[in-house]
């Protein structure tokens, strides 16, 4: 661990645009879940897997069984940012780190006092009527009467998040691809790398600083400068 975080600061020292890509490990050490660990949502049992319970196909056919898995399942409001995210936003205010990437759709990053934050994945932050497209945030689908909540038109409110059969917003793709493109450091942290296109932007860095921390191995290991194992919240709060 002392040298993983000795390599780690010599690394942030000598950049000066560093750019994060992280996912839902990032989040865990505030108690949130991942998919893939031992203990994540992917190892508990449901009627159908999540990745069924979360896909567009079912939000359309069965929005009461949706809404009750995902506010169950995809909201913290108790949730604060750890180490990690608060020692990104550090980086942001220093001028060290231009961007944070991430597939979360938790807003801890900007919680903890980040900017620049592109969400590939949406944010449970953001919510819309799907009929005439009235904003809402959080609070309203928390506090609604029904299991769905509906808008002042009577069309469903839901999830500005990708739903698994959803396209991802291109613009926030072209612009995290551009960072991560212009990054002289790429951390890539508490992500298996396995959800695409998501995964495909840590392929835009060109540079030979790419530093992979995750508890386990990840796909992309091999392509990597630098793997460091171990809790992201742990490291990061050591650099
Ligand atoms: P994943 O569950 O597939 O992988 C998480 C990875 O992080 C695993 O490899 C795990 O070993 C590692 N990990 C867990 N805790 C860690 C820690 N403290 N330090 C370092 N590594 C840690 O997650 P993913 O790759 O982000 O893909 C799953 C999808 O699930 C994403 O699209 C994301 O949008 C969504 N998701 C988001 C949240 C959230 O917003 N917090 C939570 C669950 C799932």
């Amino acid at each position: 661990m002392e040298n993983t975080v000795k390599v780690l600061r010599e690394l942030v020292e000598s950049s000066g645009n560093i750019v994060f890509f992280g996912g839902a490990g990032v989040s865990t050490e505030s108690g949130i879940p991942d998919f893939r660990s031992v203990d994540g949502l992917y190892s508990q049992k449901y009627a159908y897997p999540p990745e069924v319970m979360l896909s567009h196909t079912f939000f359309e056919n069965r929005p009461e069984e949706f809404f009750r898995f995902y506010r169950e399942k995809m909201i913290f409001t108790d949730a604060r940012p750890n180490a990690a995210h608060l020692k990104l936003a550090q980086w942001e205010r220093e001028g060290k780190l231009s961007a944070v990437v991430t597939q979360n759709i938790d807003g801890l990053h900007q919680a903890a006092g980040s900017r620049n934050v592109y969400e590939l994945h949406g944010s449970v932050h953001r919510n819309y009527c799907v009929r005439c497209g009235k904003k809402y945030d959080l609070d309203y689908v928390l506090r609604s009467p029904d299991i769905v909540p509906r808008c002042a038109c009577g069309g469903m409110v839901r999830p500005d998040v990708v739903l698994y059969e959803e396209v991802l917003d291109g613009e926030v793709m072209n612009k995290a691809a551009r960072a991560i493109s212009k990054a002289d450091l790429l951390i890539v942290g508490g992500t298996s790398l396995v959800v695409y296109p998501a995964a495909g932007l840590i392929r835009y860095y060109s540079g030979d600083k790419l530093v992979i921390i995750n508890k386990t191995p990840t796909l992309s290991d091999s392509g990597a400068d630098y793997i460091m194992e171990g809790k992201i919240g742990e490291i990061l709060s050591q650099v």
